[in-house]
């Protein structure tokens, strides 16, 4: 598969109700990512109009979190998780 373009996640729109994030693609429609799949380490936005897609640039430590409920397979991940959390505070100033 072959990658139209690569954008920064802070150029991207992110929809805070159906956490998605979305980028307009030159035919019209949007390239689309969920927030669970940036989670998941997929960095792939797909247009659900053509076949272009975009590589979306981010950190995962500076992605919005996931609502809880939403997902099963993370007990693991939830001490790093909150680790991490305690870091960010930490790192302000
Ligand atoms: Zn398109």
């Amino acid at each position: 598969m072959s990658i139209y373009e690569e954008v920064e996640i802070e150029d991207m729109f992110f929809d805070e109700e159906q956490l998605v994030y979305t980028y307009p693609c030159p035919c019209g429609d949007k390239f689309r990512i969920t927030l669970e799949e940036l989670h998941d380490g997929e960095d792939i936005a797909k247009c659900p109009s053509c076949t272009l897609r975009i590589m979306v640039i981010y950190e995962e430590a500076d992605l919005p979190e996931l609502p809880e409920d939403d997902d099963e397979d993370v007990e693991e991940e939830e001490t790093n998780e909150i680790t991490q959390q305690l870091q960010s505070v930490s790192v302000k100033g």
